[in-house]
C-alpha cells in the first residue's frame, strides 16, 4: 500500500513538472544582405550584384523546454559553408547558451545572394587579386560578419522566447514543383532537358507534394509564427539583384493576414532534383506567382492543423562519416587548368561542372566527409530533420516514411554544403546532379539511415 502511494506520488511530481516546464519559442531576424557589388552566387559564370530587390533575411527560431534548448536559423543564402555554420554555431552556444549540436543553420537555397565560399568563390577570388592586388567585390569577410548577425539574432529570439501554443500539419501542393531528371528516347537521363522537347520519354523520379507546417500562437491562440516546409529548388529569380526568391512572396501574404509581426520561417525540402519547370508547356511560373500559390496552399493547411497537447522538446545529433569521390594527381591538375574556363562556355557544360566538383574535392582535404544529421523532437508526433547538402526527393521521402512520427519535416541544406546527394540510382544514370555531387554513391542511403536512428532514438526517449 505504502509502496503503491509511493509511486502515484512520483508520479504526481513528475506530471506537475512536466505541466511547468513551458514550450517557449522566440523569433528574431537580421538583415544579412551583403554589400553591393558583391560576387553573386546561383550559376557557373561570374557575376556581380546590381541592387537589391529583397533584403536576405536570417531568421531565428528559437525553442526551449526545461532544460532543453535549441536553434534552428534560415538565411536567404544557396547554401551554408562549413566555415560559417562553425563560427555562428561557436558564437550562438557562447552567447545564447545553446548547445553548438543543438543548433541548425539552414539555407533557403537562394540563387540571387552572394558567393561567399566553395571552389567557385576561390576560383574568382584569387583571380582578382592577381589581377588588381586585391578583390573589389570582397570589401567584407562575408562569412563572419553573417556569422556574428546570425548570433546576434538568435540572442535576441531566446530573449524574447515566451510560452505558445503549436499546432502542426501537412498540405498538399501539387502545381509547383516537379522532377527535373528524365529519361530520354535517345537514351540515358538527363537534367532540365527544355520544355517541349520532343525527346523526352518519362520524368526519372517523383516530386514530394507535402508541405509541412508548424504554427506558433500565443497561449491567448493569436498566430505568432509559421515554419513551412516545402521542396522545391529556389532558382526561381535570376538577375543581378539580390532576392529571397518565393519565399519571399509567402511571407508576404502570411503576413497580409496575421499582421506585420507575423514571422514566416521557410525550410527548403529536400529538392536536390526538383524545381519549378514544367515541360510539358512553354512558359515558367514567376517567384510572385510560386509564393502566391504556396501561401494559399499554406493558408488552407493552416486551417486544418492539429493541436500539439504535449509538447516534449529533444534534440538528437550524429554525424555519418561517408566517402567522397577520388580523382587522380592527373585529373585535378587537368581540373585545375580547366578552371580558367570555368566562367566561360569554351568548355562544354558537364566539363566545367566536373573542373568545379574535383577542385571542391580539394578544399576538404579529406578522403570522407562528416555528414551531420539532427533530429528535433517537438511532440511524440512531430520532428524536424534537418541535413547538409542539395538531398535528392527520394531520400527526404525515404526519411518520412520510415519515421514513427506522424509528421516529419525534413529539411535540406544545413549546416554545410558538400554539394548534391543523389540516390545509388541517379548515380548509375549519371547527369548534372552526380557530376556535380562530392559524396561517393550510397553516401546518401547513409545519411538517411542515420536520421532514421536518431528519429527511433527520439520516439523511444522520455
Ligand atoms: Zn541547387
Amino acid at each position: 500500500m505504502k509502496w503503491i502511494s509511493m509511486v502515484a506520488l512520483v508520479c504526481l511530481v513528475s506530471c506537475l513538472r512536466a505541466e511547468a516546464e513551458d514550450f517557449l519559442v522566440g523569433t528574431a531576424q537580421a538583415d544579412i544582405t551583403a554589400p553591393r557589388g558583391f560576387r553573386m552566387s546561383g550559376y557557373f559564370s561570374e557575376r556581380f550584384n546590381t541592387g537589391v530587390r529583397d533584403s536576405l533575411k536570417a531568421k531565428a527560431l528559437v525553442l526551449s523546454q526545461g532544460k532543453v534548448k535549441a536553434a534552428l536559423v534560415f538565411c536567404d543564402l544557396i547554401g551554408i559553408g562549413p566555415g560559417l555554420s562553425r563560427a555562428a554555431r561557436t558564437r550562438i552556444a557562447e552567447k545564447a547558451g545553446i548547445p553548438f549540436e543543438n543548433v541548425s543553420i539552414a539555407a533557403t537555397h537562394s540563387h540571387t545572394g552572394p558567393l561567399y565560399f566553395g571552389a567557385l568563390r576561390e576560383h574568382f577570388h584569387r583571380a582578382a587579386v592577381a589581377s588588381n592586388g586585391r578583390d573589389p567585390h570582397e570589401g567584407v569577410d562575408y562569412s563572419a560578419w553573417a556569422a556574428e548577425k546570425i548570433a546576434e539574432a538568435v540572442v535576441r529570439a531566446a530573449g524574447a522566447a515566451v510560452p505558445v501554443k503549436v499546432r502542426h500539419g501537412v498540405a498538399s501542393e501539387k502545381r509547383l514543383s516537379f522532377n527535373r531528371r528524365f529519361h530520354m528516347k535517345t537514351g540515358g537521363v538527363r537534367f532540365n532537358p527544355g520544355q517541349l522537347n520532343p525527346s523526352i520519354l518519362r520524368t526519372a523520379g517523383p516530386i514530394d507534394p507535402d508541405v509541412g507546417i508548424v504554427e506558433f500562437l500565443s497561449r491567448g491562440g493569436v498566430p505568432r509564427a509559421s515554419l513551412t516546409v516545402f521542396a522545391l529548388h529556389l532558382d526561381t529569380v535570376g538577375g543581378t539583384e539580390y532576392s529571397a526568391d518565393y519565399p519571399r512572396y509567402l511571407s508576404d501574404e502570411l503576413r497580409a493576414v496575421f499582421g506585420k509581426e507575423y514571422v514566416s520561417f521557410f525550410g527548403a525540402g529536400a529538392c536536390g532534383d526538383l524545381n519549378h519547370i514544367d515541360v510539358t508547356v512553354k512558359g515558367r511560373r514567376s517567384a510572385g506567382e510560386i509564393g502566391k500559390l504556396l501561401a494559399e496552399t499554406v493558408r488552407g493547411g493552416i486551417s486544418k492543423l492539429g493541436a500539439v497537447k504535449q509538447p516534449s522538446l529533444a534534440v538528437r545529433r550524429a554525424e555519418v562519416e561517408v566517402p567522397l569521390q577520388r580523382y587522380s594527381k592527373e585529373e585535378v591538375e587537368k581540373a585545375r587548368k580547366e578552371m580558367e574556363l570555368v566562367g566561360s562556355n569554351k568548355l562544354p557544360f558537364l566539363q566545367r561542372v566536373k573542373a568545379y566538383k574535383i577542385m571542391a574535392l580539394q578544399l576538404r582535404k579529406a578522403d570522407t566527409i562528416a555528414l551531420e544529421v539532427q533530429a528535433f523532437r517537438l511532440s511524440s508526433e512531430l520532428a524536424i530533420v534537418t541535413l547538409p547538402g542539395e538531398v535528392f526527393v527520394e531520400l527526404g521521402l525515404a526519411i518520412k516514411k520510415a519515421s514513427p512520427f506522424r509528421n516529419t519535416l525534413v529539411i535540406e541544406l544545413v549546416n554545410d554544403a558538400p554539394g548534391y546527394i543523389p540516390t545509388r540510382k541517379a548515380f548509375t544514370e549519371g547527369s548534372y546532379e552526380t557530376v556535380n555531387s562530392r559524396v561517393q554513391s550510397g553516401g546518401g542511403e547513409a545519411m538517411v539511415e542515420t536520421a532514421i536512428g536518431l528519429l527511433k532514438d527520439l520516439a523511444r526517449a522520455r
